[in-house]
């Protein structure tokens, strides 16, 4: 049984449930993506619930001109006290590395960006973690990425919903699909 609570700015969500599948890197890197899906507890909303966090050990100067895929400054304002140990200077804009960051000198630290999705069947589940809103188009693409391939083959031997799922076929998206992978 897990109990989770996951806030940051865009998130705020509590839930406590079986973990049917976790797909974390085993190789250190610089940006990575976990995953885990649970079967909730009755009681709470969605019978499944998919928690992803993108997460990253870069930061960069404090005016830097280096933006996130939106177009924002990237990270929150800090110092490096707020810099994790195994923080990793950006190489476009190229901060001091932390034994020789002055305390306060301000830089800018990547934070976790959560994403949760809540289904009502483990196919809901897999729809949402598997549609993808194309940057570039616009358009919604659909794209089974290996950890979420991996957390479902470890669900279906947990719970037999998940060895009953479909997996899409990567695509262009039907229109009856943007409302689901939206939510
Ligand atoms: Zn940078």
């Amino acid at each position: 049984m897990a109990a989770e609570h996951v806030a940051d700015h865009r998130v705020d969500e509590a839930w406590t449930g079986t973990v049917l599948g976790t797909s974390v890197p085993d190789d250190a890197r610089e940006r990575w993506m976990e995953l885990r899906i649970y079967r909730l507890d009755p009681g709470q909303e969605g019978k499944y619930l998919a928690w992803r966090v993108a997460k990253s050990y870069i930061y960069h100067t404090g005016d830097t001109a280096c933006r996130t895929r939106s177009g924002a400054k990237p990270g929150r304002l800090g110092t490096v006290a707020n810099l994790p140990d195994d923080a990793e200077p950006c190489d476009e804009c190229n901060p001091l590395f932390p034994d020789e960051l002055p305390d306060d000198v301000r830089v800018r630290v990547e934070v976790d960006r959560n994403t949760i999705n809540r289904a009502d069947s483990a196919q809901q589940l897999v729809d949402a973690l598997t549609h993808y809103r194309d940057r570039a188009s616009g358009q919604w693409v659909v794209r089974v990425s290996e950890p979420v391939e991996y957390v479902i083959e470890q669900a279906a031997r947990r719970d037999p919903a998940f060895a009953a799922v479909v997996l899409p076929r990567p695509s262009s998206v039907p229109a009856m699909r943007r409302e689901l992978a939206a939510g």
